[in-house]
């Protein structure tokens, strides 16, 4: 389960009753699982196997208060599939009827302020973008409300979300008043009518029945006139090319790039208006309408299926190089009595150790949310500590799990005045000197 999370008052929230009856149905009813053998987006039978992992933790943006629950952890495969018509790629291991989603969301990134900015700019600019001041906007997998709360800050509307993860008291808002979450799976007649965007970000790659999801983003958008889809999912491109299996985890079960994703949106009906890349292109942006039924044209950001195909091939050559470059490179640094920690406990984190396998050659893994400080990371069970615990003993390595926040690392290691050598997880290295 979730570490703890701060404490938030919870006042009343905002009240609905014709829709908290849909919520308890949409609530029993669980995620469907795409026919066996057939692409989850576009339902071709062309797949081609490049990866099948064993054992991988099933929950990796979990903590778990003691090694051993967070060595215990129960383990599935990933075995991913490229789809040759669409160039989805998806896990055909996943059973998404069983797979316990209340431990699936990642609320890590809100304690960087980095990622507060990108998020608050994000929502200034989609506010704007689609004129939503005075309409409600619907999330979902809202998480804790984070961003519903940048986005509500701007509209003066409501925020009314979904995400089968939420615990009463979670809301992290200012606004509680004007937004309301459910503890559901989404169903179009959540939907408010008079929203004017379905915002759902890092949740469609938890969605393995891609088709039968985007489908009901379009009947949730025909429900409120001039509607558009928000989302925001990572991009697999990267991944591919540098074989960064700390991005591959048994619940991402779907893994998309921009032409696989506008693609999604296509056989749904919808119409793609623009794809971005966001957040020092780690992310992808789509933004879609309702159309008026005619086929749309690919946008220019869009590649073909074939050269996911192509990435996908050379991938697992990629794979075996990186991992063969941490295995070596932790190995030597522990050969030196050399201290190594990670930095970021989520997700990544939990990746690169147990993909690599790695045990001592690893002291500890370091996480600014307190929330995760004195637990333990599912797989290798490894202990999470605040970075107020690197001035006992300065580490010699430090490996930075998300390259995005290297600066930030950096700027706060040479304020505690420690000297080490920091490298990102994609092999980028510095040394910092510590305070001059
Ligand atoms: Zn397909």
């Amino acid at each position: 389960m979730h570490a703890s999370r701060p404490n938030l008052a919870h006042s009343d929230r905002y009240s609905l009753p014709e829709m908290a009856a849909e919520s308890r149905d949409a609530a029993s009813s669980l995620p469907s699982r795409p026919t066996a053998g057939r692409c989850p987006s576009c339902g071709s039978p062309l797949l081609l196997r490049f990866l099948d992992l064993r054992d991988l933790p099933i929950h990796t943006a979990t903590v778990l208060s003691s090694r051993s629950e967070a060595v215990a952890i129960p383990r599935a495969n990933l075995r991913l599939d490229v789809c040759k018509a669409c160039g989805l790629i998806s896990n055909s291991a996943f059973d998404a009827p069983r797979h316990d989603y209340s431990a699936s969301y990642e609320e890590i990134q809100f304690f960087s302020p980095r990622f507060r900015a990108y998020a608050a700019e994000l929502a200034a600019q989609l506010v704007e973008r689609h004129a939503l001041a005075g309409r409600d906007v619907f999330e979902i997998g809202s998480g804790r409300g984070d961003f519903l709360t940048e986005l509500v800050s701007r509209t003066g509307g409501r925020g009314v979300a979904v995400d089968p993860s939420y615990r009463d008291g979670d809301l992290a808002s200012e606004f509680v008043g004007r937004i309301s979450v459910d503890k559901a799976f989404f169903a179009a007649e959540q939907v408010p009518p008079n929203a004017g965007a379905i915002v759902c970000r890092h949740t469609l790659e938890h969605v393995h029945d891609v088709a039968t999801f985007v489908r009901e983003v379009r009947a949730g958008l025909d429900r409120s006139s001039g509607a558009v889809a928000l989302f925001e999912v990572p991009d697999t491109r990267p991944v591919l090319e540098e074989g960064a299996f700390w991005d591959l985890y048994y619940e991402h079960c779907s893994y998309f790039t921009p032409g696989s994703l506008a693609r999604a949106f296509r056989a749904a009906g919808l119409v793609p208006s623009r794809l971005e890349r966001t957040f020092d292109d780690q992310y992808i942006f789509i933004t879609a309408a309702t159309g008026d039924g005619g086929p749309s044209e690919p946008l220019p950001e869009e590649e073909t299926a074939a050269e996911v195909v192509a990435l996908a091939e050379r991938f697992s050559a990629a794979f075996d190089e990186a991992r063969r470059h941490w295995q070596d490179r932790l190995g030597a640094a522990r050969g030196r009595a050399a201290r190594t920690v990670i930095w970021g406990a989520g997700s990544k984190g939990v990746g690169f150790l147990s993909m690599l396998g790695v045990a001592d050659e690893v002291d500890y893994a370091i996480d600014v949310n307190p929330g995760k400080q004195g637990m333990f990371m599912p797989g290798t069970g490894h202990e999470i500590a605040s970075p107020d615990r690197l001035a006992d003993r300065p580490p010699d390595l430090v490996v930075v799990m998300n390259p995005v926040y290297v600066d930030e690392i950096a700027r706060d290691l040479a304020r505690r005045g420690i000297e080490t050598e920091l490298v990102t997880v994609a092999g980028d290295s510095t040394a910092v000197a510590g305070r001059s």
